[in-house]
């Protein structure tokens, strides 16, 4: 691991020295990760009065929408929080990450972040930092105070922790803690398995705000960020309780599942509490909004049925999958990749020999991959059709319409980017990111499994999930910023904004703006020279099989990775 140029014991010195002038407008922040959150559900709630904490940092600060990226999916966006940049940049844009060269499928994780976040900036320039729970920081790395990786780690015997020493006491302290537990469902569960799910999540929240205090009074901290994942997974399985369409269905469901958000919001409280205390402000944010599920979009079976994706026979895909599973019963602890590309293969078996495209995973969007001979080893589309064949497939793409429950005809691919447009990037030096990136409607979450005949499969209403949505949530409060004014932010604005705030340089190239409209008197705005993070030097700790298997089982659980 590079080394960094910071101590502890020179810190306030040096974050005074590279502040500039001293008068600037924050001396601290705490930072409220709220995953999936959207003002869709605070809102009503903080109307009635449930969750007050919030409500008071909302009316008394400023607040709106934050658009999430694309796709808004937690790794790509709180990445794109942590480096103030995009996923062109930082490399991020989902659970997953096709390796056209290995041709294979595989996680990713901290390490793989191309640019510096947050965490290294401000360690640098002395600042005190503290990252709880945060997503895509495992394995946690070296910072000027405490870090604890969030859901992606993929076991708590692992080391989670910065400083490592940290993980002991945290498992003193909590001898059951993990991330492993799942949405527990069981056909005679009812009402009671019900209340334990919610109940696991509340004490999750309970345990982000004890932590915060523990870790806080015994590293310190100028910056500190709380996240609580569990507000997202509670929105997947509870949406249809939450939408005012459904949840008079099951009012004491609904009750009960709000009951969680009013938890949230003591937690909250309490946070703001810590907060004052440290004479920081707050910022609330989210990475994505979330909505109602309606239902899944199959792109691999419109290219299927269009000529350009072929399956194998079903002799042959039976003999893959038992292949498979003896694969994984017995070489579970080499990364071969035959285990890597276990996601693909089990779910659809593809025959690579006479495929032009296909979707090789997808997370609320879809990744296209064009079968390119020379990039992939199994590829048979000459480099000279390429981008013939992309702009065919995005135009029949974009021309796909659907028939909605209620009858309405609608585009199931309102965008269709060539990834290096939307991003502003260059291919060549991005090989790992897909030819297209597929938006669907609102509402429709992309698989890349072909099931049925249907391009998209309706959910029925009354068994509706939520699934994500690009507008997340912002608030912030405190000394220096202004009141009761309603904004919107991208989230790659937040990180440059924290920076500014805190008087610090913004480097010059992050993607985000600084959002002056928060500060309640104009503020100088110093930029910095871009400084890339050593990628090279850094260390590439590939998961193992073992630990993307569980990982996978995790993020299946939450409906991601179909
Ligand atoms: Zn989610």
């Amino acid at each position: 691991m590079p080394k960094a140029s910071f101590g502890a014991s020179t810190l306030s010195r040096e974050a005074s020295a590279t502040r500039s002038g001293g008068n600037s407008p924050f001396r601290r922040v705490l930072v409220i990760g709220l995953d999936g959150a959207t003002f869709d559900v605070l809102g009503p709630l903080m109307d009635r009065g449930l969750m007050p904490h919030l409500k008071e940092l909302v009316t008394g600060g400023v607040s709106g929408a934050l658009e999430s990226t694309k796709p808004p999916i937690t790794p790509a966006a709180w990445t794109t929080f942590m480096t103030g940049k995009g996923p062109g940049r930082h490399g991020i844009i989902d659970f997953l990450r096709y390796d056209p060269d290995a041709d294979r499928l595989q996680f990713n994780n901290h390490i793989e972040i191309r640019e510096k976040t947050i965490w290294e900036i401000l360690s640098e320039k002395g600042v005190r930092v503290g990252s709880l729970n945060v997503p895509m920081t495992y394995p946690p790395r070296r910072v000027n105070g405490f870090m604890i990786s969030g859901f992606d780690t993929p076991s708590v015997e692992l080391d989670f922790t910065y400083p490592r020493e940290l993980k002991d006491e945290i498992l003193r302290r909590y001898p059951d803690y993990t991330h492993e537990k799942k949405w527990q469902r069981h056909p005679l569960g009812g009402d009671k398995l019900f209340r334990q799910n919610l109940e696991y999540i509340c004490q999750s929240f309970d345990r982000g705000y004890e932590l915060a205090r523990f870790c806080g009074d015994r590293y310190g901290w100028d910056v500190l960020m709380v996240l609580f994942k569990l507000v997202d997974n509670l929105q997947h399985k509870t949406w249809r309780y939450l939408d005012p369409r459904t949840a008079h269905l099951n009012p004491r469901r609904s009750e009960w599942t709000i009951g969680c958000f009013a938890r949230l919001d003591e937690n909250i409280g309490k946070l703001v509490q810590l907060a004052r205390a440290h004479g920081a402000v707050v910022f609330v944010m989210s990475d994505h909004g979330h909505g109602s599920l309606e239902g899944k979009a199959q792109p691999n079976l419109l290219l299927r049925d269009w000529g350009y994706l072929k399956l194998r026979d079903r002799l042959e895909q039976a003999r893959t999958r038992t292949s498979l599973i003896v694969n994984r019963l017995f070489k579970k602890k080499n990364g071969s990749p035959a285990a890597g590309n276990h996601h693909l293969e089990h779910e659809l078996a593809v025959d690579w020999s006479r495929t032009q495209a296909c979707v090789m995973h997808a997370g609320i969007y879809g990744f296209l991959y064009v079968n390119l001979r020379g990039r992939q080893p199994r590829g048979i589309v000459d480099p000279a059709d390429y981008e013939r064949v992309r702009d065919e497939l995005r135009e029949a793409l974009l021309a796909s319409r659907c028939r909605t429950p209620t009858g309405e005809q609608v585009p199931i691919f309102p965008e269709v980017h060539r990834t290096e447009e939307l991003y502003g990037c260059r291919r060549d030096e991005q090989p790992w990111l897909p030819d297209l990136l597929l938006v669907p409607a609102p509402g429709l979450a992309v698989v890349k499994k072909i099931r049925g005949f249907s391009a998209v499969r309706w959910m029925p209403l009354r068994r509706m999930e939520g699934t994500h949505r690009v507008d997340g949530v912002f608030a912030a409060n405190g000394t220096g910023i202004v009141r009761g004014e309603t904004i919107r932010a991208g989230i790659a604005d937040v990180t440059p904004t924290l920076l500014a705030g805190l008087g610090l340089p913004v480097p010059a190239d992050m993607e985000g703006r600084v959002l002056r409209e928060i500060f309640d008197r104009p503020i100088a705005v110093e930029y910095e020279p871009p400084q890339s993070r050593d990628v090279a030097a850094a260390e590439k700790p590939m998961l193992t099989a073992e630990d993307e298997a569980v990982l996978a089982s995790r993020l299946t659980d939450l409906g991601y990775l179909e």
